[in-house]
């Protein structure tokens, strides 16, 4: 049998911003939690997520449930921003700084004209500007500007800046987290989880596993395949060096975003790629989202290149997450395939996961069990 070691009930896999927020959660409905996590905490993708907590940008006709999700996790934001200060004693670095979407050209312009249309339908919060306005609103926009958006509901946080207020949070409720600590994979008998393997050999019983593993959620044994893949994105951080002003809101346009800290900081983000497990750097990556920035923020130019960095988003093929109990497994539990989302989506995320945890259902939506069950209804 395996060693209880940690004591814990609740064995959280990945401490990235989902794993922990859940753990957090978890612990204060008085679970025993512990993060075992191969990296530093919130090394992965949330290492290099941007923040946005954009549901409405992010709209798409075809994932109207992950809109709803989407958007009752930005409701929850503040709240959630407030009691992890609190509890952590650490700022998460909400902003609501509102969000431009922006055409430089014709095409452009008319397909944003189609982005407000269902925005509208769907009773958005969005307002056409003439590029006139939208320069008021944020000077430093070319000139050139065909039409803007204006989507005041979407703001963005600081994902490590989240990630270390979560960590004091989870502390400070008790979790125990354990870094440099990887997880071989999760033991199974007679269809009930018993514990995890980790690397080393050394065997830590659970009640309950969760896996918020990121993009490398498929890779753990003892599981049956999942429907996960990375998609990779590049990005750079940016400094001003006369300080902050330069753009106040989050600025979207055909490829990527520019997102303001507040600081003179920027992230401008990203690239969508499908290259497996590669988190390389490229320079024709960083080459386009400069370009293409610096067309509509001339101004980026003289900003001091901080940092760059690749992430791998944890995407599923309806770009939904994974949430709720394995159906073929008892005591496992899924958090994962947050894909471009899962800043927005840590609050929603861990108050789901933490109710899956004392019994409760999560929404059928998200069902991990979905893909599979489309592949056995397309064979029968
Ligand atoms: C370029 C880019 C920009 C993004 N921008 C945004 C944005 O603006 N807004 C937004 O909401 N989302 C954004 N995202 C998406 C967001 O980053 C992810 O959805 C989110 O970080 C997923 O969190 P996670 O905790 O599930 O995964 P991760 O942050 O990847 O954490 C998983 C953790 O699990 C650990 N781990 C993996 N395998 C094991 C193992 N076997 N044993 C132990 N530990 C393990 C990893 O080391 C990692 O720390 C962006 C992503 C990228 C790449």
């Amino acid at each position: 049998m395996p060693q209880d070691a940690t004591a814990s009930n609740v064995v959280v896999i990945g401490g990235g911003a989902i794993g922990l927020s859940i753990a957090w959660r978890a612990a204060q409905r008085g679970h025993s939690v512990c993060v075992l996590e191969r990296g530093e905490l919130g090394a992965g993708a949330s290492h290099v997520a941007a923040g946005m907590l954009a549901p409405v940008t992010e709209a798409d006709a075809g994932e109207l449930a992950l809109l709803e999700l989407g958007l009752r996790s930005a409701r929850a934001w503040p709240a959630f921003a407030d009691e992890l200060a609190a509890a952590s004693g650490a700022d998460p670095g909400l902003r609501r700084c509102g969000a431009l979407v922006v055409a430089r050209d014709g095409d452009e312009a008319a397909a944003l004209e189609r982005e407000l249309a269902l925005r509208l339908e769907l009773g958005l919060d969005v307002e056409r500007l003439l590029p006139s306005a939208a320069r008021r609103l944020e000077p430093a926009l070319a000139p050139t500007l065909r039409l803007a958006l204006a989507v005041p509901g979407d703001h963005a946080a600081d994902p490590r800046a989240l990630v270390l207020a979560l960590a004091g949070a989870a502390r400070a409720a008790g979790v125990q987290l354990r870094t440099a600590t990887t997880v071989n994979g999760v033991r199974v008998e007679h269809g009930r989880v018993t514990g995890v393997e980790l690397r080393g050999g050394e065997v830590l019983a659970a009640r309950e596993v969760v896996v918020a593993a990121g993009a490398w959620s498929g890779a753990l044994t003892g599981l049956a395949p999942i429907a996960l893949r990375p998609v990779k994105g590049q990005i750079m951080r940016l400094r001003d060096p006369e300080g902050p002003g330069l753009l106040e809101r989050i600025v979207r346009f055909e490829g990527g975003y520019l997102v303001p800290r507040g600081d003179g900081r920027y992230v401008l983000g990203a690239t969508m790629e499908e290259r497996g497990f590669d988190t390389t750097v490229t320079a024709g990556g960083l080459y386009e989202l400069l370009r293409d920035a610096g067309e509509l923020v001339p101004g980026i130019h003289e900003l001091v290149v901080e940092e760059t960095a690749a992430g791998l988003r944890p995407a599923t093929p309806d770009n939904a997450p994974l949430l709720g109990r394995a159906q073929d497994v008892a005591g496992l539990v899924w958090a994962t395939g947050h894909h471009r989302n899962g800043i927005l989506l840590a609050p929603v995320t861990a108050e789901i996961v933490a109710g899956v945890l004392d019994g409760d259902a999560a929404p059928a939506a998200f069902a991990p069990g979905r893909f599979a069950r489309a592949r056995a209804g397309a064979a029968a």
